[in-house]
């Protein structure tokens, strides 16, 4: 059996985003800078592109600028507002201790360039206190980044009273939606979100392509440096293939959005009940504020690499919150921001199946996931130090 349960890392390209893209890598390949007509029709598919996007989130067209995906989005939208709070001597920007490290990394720079970060906790849930975000708003605060889902344990985070608060105290709201996007509902005008930032490979399109919406009359800064794309926002020939296909995907996403969430929530609930009669294992994340294709688990006395390569030998691919593959053995910190210790985060599992995963495929999951739990705790030197009492169980 091959099962693929890792959508939250990237999506197989629908066969919409590939046909639409097809024209434009091969007769359609003219530059859209340029004056001729090739030229100009690749120029017009990037604008209908835009136009598609826009309405989907319920944005102008010119609010929507295209990058090489999430990270960039979501460094442009932070180092923009950090450079409008430069001028003014704000300095302070608040967000949560579980963004990407597209966010949390950009946000390090800034902390060295003189900024001050204030990160709020996600409790035990996995989602931030609104009246501990208002608390921490300072007279220089001058951005305030929140992830609308968490792309490890999925959680939906309160967006539209955050963007209340924001608008309220005037300072610039962005959120990363690039879980969110094509999956749940997401709309800047109800949300009051200022900045957004999406990925195409996310919602089943293209890699190496997203955008960033930015609310007019904020003014963006460019982070290259180049011709006049994107109306000097952002220079570079545009990738016009990607951001065709980008927009078909979206739209396909969204249209089937509803029905896909169904599907997806009754496999995510089947897994989650399946997995929660291991004994000693616990659910990261709000059960019910979560994607619907989220499934988070953390096991004791088991490392999620172990756990990773047997599910792999079983034909299923999965992920872990430990970030094995950066090389460095620390535990993800979105994990240890929930409360989790550092045991108990090593042993941690993310599943996140497509819609289309069978019944059948949702129970071998099941299986599979405890024949390898109990194999890998057989000689687990903490597992036998739990069973024996020596330390005792957390979860
Ligand atoms: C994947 C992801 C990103 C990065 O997007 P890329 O297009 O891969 O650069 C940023 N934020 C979140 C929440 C993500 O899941």
């Amino acid at each position: 059996m091959k099962i693929y349960a890792d959508n939250a890392a990237t999506t197989k390209m629908s066969r919409t985003a590939i046909e639409a893209m097809l024209p434009y890598l091969d007769e359609i390949y003219g530059n859209p800078s340029s004056l001729y007509s090739d030229g100009q029709r690749a120029k017009e598919a990037i604008e209908a592109a835009r136009e598609e996007i826009a309405k989907v989130i319920n944005a102008d067209p010119r609010e929507i600028i295209f990058t090489s995906g999430g990270s960039e989005a979501d460094n442009q939208a932070i180092l923009s507002a950090a450079a409008i709070g430069r001028k003014s001597g704000k300095l302070h920007i608040i967000s949560t201790s579980i963004e990407h490290h597209a966010v949390l990394h950009t946000l390090k720079k800034l902390e060295k360039e003189g900024f001050q970060i204030t990160l709020l906790p996600a409790h035990e849930n996995g989602i931030v206190r609104t009246h501990e975000l208002e608390a921490a708003i300072r007279e220089d605060t001058c951005l305030v980044t929140v992830m609308t889902a968490n792309n490890e344990i999925g959680t939906i985070q309160p967006i539209r009273e955050i963007g209340e608060i924001c608008r309220k105290h005037k300072i610039p709201f962005h959120t990363d939606a690039v879980q969110a996007m094509g999956h749940i509902k997401v709309d800047v005008v109800g949300d009051n979100i200022d900045m957004l930032s999406a990925s195409a490979h996310k919602f089943h399109g293209p890699k190496g392509v997203g955008f960033l919406y930015v609310k007019k009359g904020i003014r963006p800064s460019s982070l290259i440096e180049g011709g006049a794309q994107e109306r000097g926002r952002r220079a570079g020939t545009e990738n016009v293939a990607g951001i065709v296909a980008m927009a078909a995907a979206l739209k396909e996403s969204v249209d089937h959005m509803e029905s896909s969430a169904a599907k997806l929530t009754s496999i995510r609930d089947r897994l989650i009940e399946g997995l929660s009669k291991i004994p000693h294992s616990a659910l990261n994340g709000d059960r019910e504020k979560r994607l619907p294709s989220n499934v988070s688990f953390c096991f004791e006395g088991i490392e999620g690499e172990a756990l990773l390569l047997l599910l792999d030998d079983k034909g299923i691919a999965a992920s872990s919150g430990s970030a094995c593959t950066s090389g460095s053995l620390d535990p993800s910190h979105v994990l240890l921001a929930i409360g989790r210790v550092h045991d108990v985060a090593h042993g941690s599992l993310r599943l996140t199946p497509g819609e289309d995963t069978t019944d059948e495929e949702v129970e071998y999951i099941i299986r599979s996931v405890k024949e390898v739990v109990d194999y890998l705790r057989g000689f687990s030197p903490v597992w036998r130090d739990l069973s024996s009492g020596k330390i005792k169980h957390i979860l």
